[in-house]
């Protein structure tokens, strides 16, 4: 519902007809009180020379959620966005409701790999970053194209002396994008040429959480300590922005329709952790069928506290 805060007054102009859907996408700047509908409007351009006029740095502006810019207190611009969508869009509608809100530990954590890799994990006690040399052996079955691995080891995280290779990638949801190339034997450029001759029965998907994260990094030595990084999309894409808070971030695209942006970006993003992860912090391993279950309980036979083993069919969310 959109409600009419200033009605016209007699004899001014009739408003523009307002469209009952906002955009679920809003421009805004770092610099600014409000958001925007038009990212050309007319008064982000003056407000952005006056700020340079007055010698502050004018930073360019982003597309953000509309609720996201809403829970920033910005007000919309009655420039480009009141004329078209009202003066209140509704709050309601946009906000998370309290009872399915998350707590940031409880946040699973998934890595796939396949079956022929997990003895190598096994005797590592290790996941390895790609660009890690402290492999006992590289894995058996790279899911990886060498040019995606390629792209990985030279594509930058925020700083300049880390790339996304130097990091073991973890999804925030069950069905990645990747897994869903793998599943529907799509093309996809991460994959390589020989992944579309893989089963998808022969994948397990590591099943860990960000409670298991930081309870490895409290208990790190002074020497070693684990870091993670947000990447809001594949890692590899150009376009990925790095950090940012992961809850927020995974509520957006839980939250969002299924086939929006918001909601393939969470598909497509990565936990990044530095170097390597340790095995002990996985908490269960889902495999696909019987076959494979038994062929991964005889790997995890010399352990004395291996993960659990769970059936769970990947195309299931
Ligand atoms: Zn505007």
């Amino acid at each position: 519902m959109v409600e009419f805060r200033d009605a016209p007054q007699s004899g001014s102009p009739l408003p523009q007809p307002r469209s009952m859907t906002p955009p679920d996408k809003v421009w805004v700047t770092g610099g600014g009180e409000r958001y925007h509908a038009d990212r050309s409007c007319r008064s982000l351009l003056e407000g952005r020379g006056k700020a340079v006029e007055n010698g502050f740095v004018s930073r360019m502006g982003r597309w953000l959620a509309l609720y996201a810019a809403q829970r920033q207190e910005r007000e919309p611009c009655r420039t480009c966005y009141v004329p078209r969508f009202g003066l209140a869009p509704s709050l309601v509608e946009t906000r998370v409701p309290a009872a399915t809100r998350l707590r940031v530990d409880d946040l699973p954590i998934y890595h796939l790999t396949h079956v022929r890799n997990l003895p190598a994990i096994v005797q590592d006690k290790q996941l390895f970053a790609d660009a890690n040399l402290e492999w006992h052996a590289r894995p058996l079955v790279d899911i990886s194209s060498e040019a995606t691995r390629t792209v990985r080891r030279a594509k930058q995280v925020n700083d300049p002396s880390s790339f996304v290779a130097d990091f073991v990638p973890f999804s925030l949801t069950r069905e990645s994008g990747i897994l869903r190339s793998i599943i529907g034997r799509r093309p996809d450029p991460r994959l390589g040429r020989t992944a579309n001759l893989l089963v998808v029965n022969d994948f397990v998907r590591f099943v860990s959480s960000i409670h298991q994260l930081k309870e490895w990094r409290r208990e790190a030595s002074a020497d070693y300590a684990p870091t993670f990084i947000l990447a809001q999309g594949d890692g590899a894409h150009s376009d990925t922005r790095f950090g940012g808070r992961v809850l927020e971030f995974v509520e957006r695209g839980r939250h969002a329709a299924a086939l929006s942006v918001e909601a393939e970006r969470l598909r497509q993003a990565e936990l990044l952790v530095r170097d390597r992860f340790p095995f002990r912090r996985i908490q269960s391993i889902e495999v696909q069928n019987e076959t494979t279950r038994r062929c991964v309980l005889g790997v995890l036979a010399p352990l004395s506290d291996p993960p659990e083993v769970v059936l769970s069919r990947f195309d299931r969310p």
